[in-house]
């Protein structure tokens, strides 16, 4: 696959990919490691048990350069899981990175999302669209975090269920 940027030199994890659609000021928080222990992260614990226990009945899930976790669904398609439907580009963005990275390594896949809560499925193909959009983001994420100052907070609703509410607001 060819590419227009140095993809060994911007490579990152599918977390990043998805904070950076949801608020670029938490992408870098969590970049810098920086964590809060509030009732959102209570919720977010219950988020990822809930996902985790959706998770167990996989086929298999294989970690790549000890970066991005997939999921293997079967010989044609990966699977995320999310518990809300609410971030729907983000999670959108996360699944075609990973299927951007599979075709980097020579495998072509196609994605699909569950929203086990809501009971429903989408179903992601890569276009060649979606790949510039990767490329440009990750050069973009790559900006961010080479900031020594956080970017602007974004004061929007779901600041009020983000795990960085109290350091960004209080
Ligand atoms: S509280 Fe809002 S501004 Fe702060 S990191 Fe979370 S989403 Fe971004």
């Amino acid at each position: 696959m060819e590419t227009e940027i140095d993809f060994e030199e911007l490579k990152t994890n599918g977390v990043k990919i998805n904070y950076y659609f949801i608020c670029k000021r938490k992408l870098w928080l969590f970049d810098r490691k920086i964590s809060m222990e509030n009732q959102s992260d209570k919720v977010l614990m219950g988020k990822l048990l809930h996902e985790e226990s959706y998770k167990r009945d996989k086929p298999k899930e294989v970690l790549i350069d000890n970066l991005i976790s997939i999921d293997i669904v079967d010989i044609s398609n990966i699977r995320e899981i999310k518990y809300s439907d609410k971030m729907q580009t983000a999670d959108k963005m996360q699944i075609l990175y990973y299927l951007y990275y599979l075709k980097n390594l020579g495998i072509q896949k196609k994605g699909i999302i569950n929203y086990p809560k809501q009971r429903k499925r989408e179903f992601i193909e890569l276009t060649e669209k979606d790949e510039k959009e990767i490329e440009k983001t990750l050069v973009e994420i790559n900006k961010i975090l080479k900031n020594t100052k956080p970017p602007p907070k974004i004061d929007v609703p779901y600041c009020k269920k983000c795990a960085y509410f109290e350091f960004c607001y209080v």
